[in-house]
């Protein structure tokens, strides 16, 4: 079959080149850059993502700890492994046990995807990469294990892997218009296809109603703010900030720290950037658990993102990060999705792609 991919973030590449290894035809329009927008703002990490447990979605978890695992043999020179430390402060609102509980059914959800085994250790025994908490109230941190990535280079790297499999990628090409016959109308012209899969992350939903084609789906957009400050750290930290109960997380980012990230709503017509009150948020949460503390002339750079979210009417924080696929003739649309477990979100619109094409 011959299938339009529109959006060359991560979803749309893994799209791309999951339809293309099952025999079709497949050309990808991006109208700016690949990993041009979300894809490239990510807190970088390949996780299953602990905080998922709490919430009780334990399938995301485990693919994205599964995930995780795919990318890493895949593209070892763009991954790496990331020791994370959780501190517990007395004033902390989860417990030892509650923690110990979610990190060994983190570990035991890896199975032999594991990276390591998570740890405890007292305030009288913690180690030198995890130095620098202030002591205040503090009885330990939990530490565990995830992966980090160059998520831009990583998103380039698969996108080189799908073109060399023969998926045709069409950069700076705005794609105005999609219908439910297959035609796709971009700024240089109209062809017709026998599937458009609408993979542009949080413009899926907007390019639908520009496109006059019914969805059932709402979509969250969720903007995440990160902060690249000058301190080089050796391990990740997973703070729990005693204000909000969010989990920020500091990172070792190229010698320096990253520090993210931050929920707050927006339209696509606001700009995609740092708010003053975001670069606040990010400096007090780093500042409440670090002696030495920073301040806005230690921010060397920010970036933001937008989260698709899939609207299941709760708050931010609790919204579900998993994918909803959505089939309106011959149009599949794609909501949400994790860059970790993007290749599984490609595999499940190539079999949709597939059961169209039984059904036609
Ligand atoms: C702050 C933040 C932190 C995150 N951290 C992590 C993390 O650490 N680990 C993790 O696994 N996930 C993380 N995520 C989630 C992950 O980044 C996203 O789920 C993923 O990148 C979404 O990819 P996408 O391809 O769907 O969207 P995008 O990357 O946004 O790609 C969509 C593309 O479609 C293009 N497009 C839109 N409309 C059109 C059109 N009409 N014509 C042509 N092209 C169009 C856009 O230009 C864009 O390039 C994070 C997300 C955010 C926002």
């Amino acid at each position: 079959m011959r299938v339009a991919i529109v959006g060359g973030g991560i979803n749309g590449v893994m799209s791309a080149w999951a339809l293309r290894r099952r025999g079709h035809e497949v050309a990808l329009f991006e109208r700016g850059v690949l990993m041009g927008a979300t894809s490239a703002a990510s807190s970088k990490l390949l996780h299953g993502g602990l905080r998922y447990l709490e919430q009780g979605d334990v399938r995301q978890v485990y693919e994205g700890l599964h995930e995780r695992r795919w990318w890493m043999q895949r593209a070892p020179m763009l991954t790496r492994r990331v020791e994370l430390f959780l501190p517990l402060y007395s004033h902390a609102p989860h417990g030892r046990l509650a923690l110990a509980a979610g990190l060994t059914a983190y570990d035991l959800l890896a199975g032999r995807a594991r990276l390591g085994r998570h740890g405890w250790w007292s305030r009288g025994r913690m180690p030198e990469r995890a130095s620098g908490l202030k002591p205040d109230g503090l009885r330990g941190a939990f530490s565990y294990w995830d992966a980090q990535m160059d998520d831009a280079a990583l998103g380039r790297w698969a996108a080189d892997r799908a073109r060399d499999d023969g998926v045709v990628i069409h950069e700076n090409t705005d794609v105005l218009q999609i219908a439910r016959d297959g035609e796709l109308r971009t700024t240089h012209d109209a062809s017709r296809f026998d599937v458009i899969v609408n993979v542009a992350g949080p413009w899926a939903r907007a390019l639908l109603d520009a496109s006059g084609i019914a969805s059932h789906t709402q979509l969250d957009l969720v903007r995440g703010s990160h902060l690249v400050v000058n301190r080089a750290i050796e391990a990740g930290f997973a703070l729990n900030l005693p204000s909000d109960g969010r989990l920020v997380f500091a990172l070792p980012h190229h010698g320096r720290t990253l520090v993210g990230t931050t929920e707050v709503r927006q339209t696509l017509d606001e700009p995609i950037a740092c708010s003053v009150a975001e670069r606040e948020y990010l400096l007090d949460a780093y500042n409440t658990f670090f002696v030495n503390g920073i301040g806005e002339a230690d921010i060397e750079t920010t970036f933001a993102g937008v989260r698709p979210l899939v609207d299941s009417g709760k708050s931010a924080h609790a919204q579900r990060r998993g994918e909803t696929i959505e089939v309106e003739g011959r149009v599949v649309s794609v909501f949400g999705g994790k860059w970790t477990t993007s290749r599984l979100l490609g595999e499940r619109v190539a079999a949709t792609v597939g059961r169209l094409k039984e059904s036609s």
